[in-house]
């Protein structure tokens, strides 16, 4: 038993009912996410596109892949079809193109919509009133192959627990007030919060997919 698939199991053991583990493999070998596998695991999230399709065959079939990372439009068309979710989109422009090479494949995507909540300028995603935006003006509605499954976002990088926790009840308050203006929105029920450092306080906060990379893996080696 070696540290990755001891800590797969008492991260299954310890989530409450209801929160998925995404096992966070960027910068990390297929044998690495093999010891997760063998150990339960069956989420997995990169944030390289290219990554992720030289990975992908080395792997069990049964995988779910969740892209994380930002992603540029040149590489929108190798991944449609590819992943179970793309979790990491950031940008009206994006969406738009998953869509229309989603509708082109014959698949539908599963995708979240990025928030910007932290302080970092550096982060990518939707600010709070540009998605309030889009779900007032009912925008998804012109979707006809990618289905918005809920949000995804990021706390600001500190140590400041409340500050952490005021982010993450942010992202939540931001999707049940899109709830409230789109009463008939179907399925927009995943919250993606939480990292190595800081998911027991996505969960508190109402995360139900969180997104473990270092706790599992170790360092990434850039
Ligand atoms: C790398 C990454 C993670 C994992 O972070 P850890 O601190 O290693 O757990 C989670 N979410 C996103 C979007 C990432 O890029």
């Amino acid at each position: 038993m070696g540290h990755i698939s001891d800590t797969i199991r008492s991260l299954h053991a310890r989530l409450p009912e209801g929160v998925e583990l995404v096992a966070v493999s960027k910068f990390h070998p297929a044998e690495a996410l093999r010891e997760a596998y063998d150990a339960g695991q069956r989420i997995f999230g990169e944030s390289r596109v290219q990554e992720l399709i030289e990975k992908q065959p080395l792997l069990p079939a049964d995988i779910r892949w969740h892209f994380i990372g930002h992603l540029q439009t040149n590489k929108v068309k190798q991944l449609v079809g590819k992943v179970a979710m793309i979790e990491s989109v950031d940008s009206e422009k994006l969406l738009e193109l998953i869509d229309r090479l989603s509708a082109a494949a014959g698949v539908t995507s599963r995708v979240l919509m990025q928030v910007h909540v932290a302080a970092e300028e550096t982060k990518f995603g939707f600010l709070p009133d540009e998605l309030l935006d889009y779900f007032t003006s009912r925008r998804f509605e012109n979707l006809k192959a990618t289905h918005i499954c809920g949000l995804m976002g990021m706390a600001t990088n500190t140590d400041d627990q409340a500050r952490i926790s005021d982010d993450f009840h942010k992202i939540a308050g931001l999707r049940q007030h899109i709830l409230q203006l789109c009463p008939d929105l179907r399925g927009f029920d995943t919250l993606s919060m939480g990292m190595s450092d800081d998911y027991p306080l996505a969960i508190e906060a109402g995360s139900n997919l969180i997104r473990i990379g270092t706790a599992i893996f170790g360092q990434r080696q850039y």
